[in-house]
């Protein structure tokens, strides 16, 4: 039921976390957060997912004094349409080979059909999700055609049905987020050296009033000092940015 999504210099945590709360108000039954962390000395850096079923703050309480080092990351409020609330069914969704990690708000209506043609080519699921079923649609169709992330999501987009809001993390590049949204809304809020997804401008207003709303069919390629929209079609679209007037005491 709610995103928030961050690229940039600050701590990716702590941003998502604080934004999840500031979606708590629109319902929600579980949460989680994908993170790509920054390894220990030695070590390379790694996609984690921390999610379950119940409040931010138990996801919060779960997660008090682990290492969550990290500058990019993705967090979610779900409130279930497919598959009961739970820890599984809980967003983000990894695809088949666990490289890229998505949350959706909204639902994909033919994902029965999607489900059924990637169960015949040998896909096992983790969840009952519509969601779970997108993000293997999306690296199955990369994978087929050896094509970057941003055109597998074109193509996989221009065959689902339904609304939606998706940020995808793949663990490949930790400079990029992709994401996507039809008729479910989508704010970037636009920072030095940094950028801001999330549902509405409530977890972003902190931050910067510099905002750009997603049109519907639009994918936007988003790195910590750069966003490019494009359409469906692979068309270059000018991100039309917007000054908020709102006060962050309008929103408390
Ligand atoms: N349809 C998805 C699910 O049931 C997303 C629900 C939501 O918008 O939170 O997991």
């Amino acid at each position: 039921c709610g995103i928030v999504a961050y690229i940039g210099h600050r701590q990716a945590y702590p941003v998502i976390l604080k934004g999840l709360k500031r979606l708590e108000y629109r319902g929600y039954d579980s949460a989680g957060i994908a993170l790509i962390q920054d390894g220990e000395p030695g070590q390379n850096p790694h996609l984690a997912v921390y999610k379950r079923k119940g409040k931010v703050a138990d996801l919060e309480e779960f997660l008090a004094g682990k290492n969550l080092n990290s500058h990019v990351g993705i967090g979610h409020t779900r409130w279930a349409t497919h598959g009961e609330p739970s820890d599984r069914n809980a967003h983000p969704h990894l695809s088949g080979s666990g490289r890229l990690a998505i949350v959706h708000n909204g639902i994909i209506e033919n994902y029965a059909a999607l489900k059924q043609e990637l169960l015949n080519k040998g896909h096992v699921f983790a969840s009952d999700t519509d969601t779970e079923v997108l993000i293997h649609f999306i690296e199955d169709i990369q994978q087929h055609n050896q094509c970057e992330l941003e055109e597998a999501v074109r193509i996989a987009l221009r065959r689902v049905v339904g609304a939606y809001v998706i940020v995808i993390l793949d663990a490949d590049h930790p400079d990029t987020l992709i994401a996507a949204r039809k008729g479910t809304p989508l704010v970037i809020g636009v920072g030095r050296g940094e950028h801001f997804l999330a549902s509405d401008p409530s977890p972003i207003i902190e931050y910067t009033k510099e905002v750009v709303f997603v049109n519907d069919y639009e994918v936007a390629i988003v790195k910590a000092d750069e966003l490019i929209l494009k359409n469906l079609g692979n068309e270059r679209q000018t991100p039309f940015i917007q000054k908020l007037d709102l006060e962050l005491a309008a929103i408390e």
